[in-house]
């Protein structure tokens, strides 16, 4: 479909249910399938025929979501898992191996960090973390085991867009995919449009949007050329001994460009499991439908909560795309072009101790570790999301002792900014 993304957002993937009618997509609560016959049993196990099998590896709810974003984001193909957290670690690990590495931004969520520095470091993966700042910095750690780049769009705490199109263009020739978590800028940046690879996402945040279900997507651009990198891509480009020596970017020619997400989907999550589950799916596609709505509003509340901070003389500095000079100016300009996003940071001028005295006060704000619900939202990273990391650590990902961090939801702006004035009043 080559609608707007407000139109595909409720249309792309789906129609009617072709047994009933239904409109609404249906939960198909459902295990297994019943084959047609033993031959078309066989034929799916061979991949020969592509179909449901088991609801581990693929369900038609999930199927509806997957469509849904991957045409939100001009992609090929989707895998709906059960975390964001999955998606990362899938994203990595369908390429990577024992000895591998991946050169990383810094500018990462607290559980991304840890799953690289630690989880994939046990596994024998080493993420090398970049400043990116200077996108050369990804060149400049890449080595011959370098299997792919990993970055967020619009990273928190310091809220600077991400260089995608510089990254992502050192990366081709080389053979190296761009993988962008792009779960704080859905519809206000699509990744695959500068030359990404892969996305990933929390669908947990704002494509779900009602904080009521935890989930994670990986979208396949279909345009990469993994098969004119045979040596920097061993794992989608020699014989996979999990699936009779197939070879990802051959067996997928009549399928379509889908070799990454075909793997990720046949492989790691038959082996591992993280599937999302059916109702998941169908709420977080309820989510998915007023995803463009939700963000136009996100964004206008953020900025204009960004705008009244930088005025307050309780507040040292505020986090935000508009606040930014020079290239994080240039960078929103050029990456966020529908909105500058909902998230928001600040520091207070009352630094550690101000801090959960700001956060005790609010009364309309929820104290979560969360973001993108259409509910505002706070949290103190350093005690928290962040809190697992070490001092050097936290300061890579730019997380100060004073700073508080805002996922401004869609509530009416004039109620958002005076439960803001009452709290920054209460905290001095
Ligand atoms: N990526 C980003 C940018 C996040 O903010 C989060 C969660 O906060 C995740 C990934 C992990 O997602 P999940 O909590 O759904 O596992």
């Amino acid at each position: 479909m080559s609608h707007k993304p407000e139109t595909l957002a409720l249309h792309a993937g789906w129609r009617a249910d072709p047994a009933t009618g239904a409109v609404a997509v249906p939960i198909y609560q459902t295990t297994s399938y019943q084959f047609q016959s033993a031959e078309h049993a066989a034929n799916l196990f061979a991949l020969k025929e592509l179909g449901n099998i088991y609801t581990r590896i693929m369900n038609p709810t999930n199927d509806v979501l997957e469509k849904r974003v991957a045409a939100l984001d001009g992609g090929v193909a989707a895998l709906a898992l059960a975390s964001g957290q999955a998606a990362t670690a899938f994203a990595v690990q369908n390429l990577a191996r024992a000895g591998d590495n991946i050169v990383s931004s810094t500018d990462l969520y607290g559980g991304t960090w840890n799953q690289f520095a630690n989880t994939l470091k046990d596994q024998g993966i080493e993420v090398r973390f970049v400043d990116p700042e200077d996108p050369e910095n990804f060149r400049r750690a890449t080595d011959a085991r370098t299997r792919a780049y990993y970055a967020e769009t619009l990273p928190n705490p310091k809220l600077i867009a991400f260089p995608i199109g510089e990254v992502a263009a050192i990366g081709r020739p080389l053979g190296i995919p761009l993988i962008m978590d792009n779960t704080a800028a859905p519809i206000i940046t699509r990744p695959f449009d500068h030359g990404a690879a892969v996305i990933v996402y929390s669908t947990t945040k704002y494509l779900g949007g009602h904080g009521n279900s935890i989930g994670g997507l990986l979208v396949d651009s279909g345009n990469f050329p993994w098969e004119e990198h045979a040596e920097r891509q061993p794992a989608l480009n020699t014989p996979d001994p999990s699936y009779h020596g197939a070879i990802w970017s051959e067996a997928v020619k009549p399928l379509g460009p889908i070799a990454y997400i075909l793997k990720a989907r046949t492989t790691l999550l038959r082996d591992l499991g993280s599937c999302m589950s059916p109702f998941n799916a169908f709420l977080t596609l309820q989510g998915v439908e007023t995803v463009a709505l939700r963000m136009e509003r996100h964004c206008a509340n953020t900025s204009a909560v960004a705008a009244w901070l930088a005025k307050r003389p309780e507040i040292t500095k505020v986090f935000h795309p508009s606040q930014q000079a020079g290239v994080g100016k240039q960078r929103a300009e050029k990456y966020l072009r529908g909105g500058q996003g909902g998230l928001v940071g600040f520091e207070l001028r009352g630094g550690r101790e101000a801090g959960p005295k700001f956060i005790d006060a609010l009364k309309l704000f929820y104290h979560v570790a969360n973001i993108g619900d259409a509910r505002s939202l706070v949290i103190h990273p350093a005690t928290t999301t962040h809190s697992q990391l070490s001092p050097t650590e936290q300061l890579a990902t730019g997380v100060t002792e004073g700073y508080v961090r805002l996922s401004i939801g869609i509530e009416h702006i004039d109620d958002i900014l005076a439960d803001l004035d009452q709290a920054l009043k209460t905290a001095g």
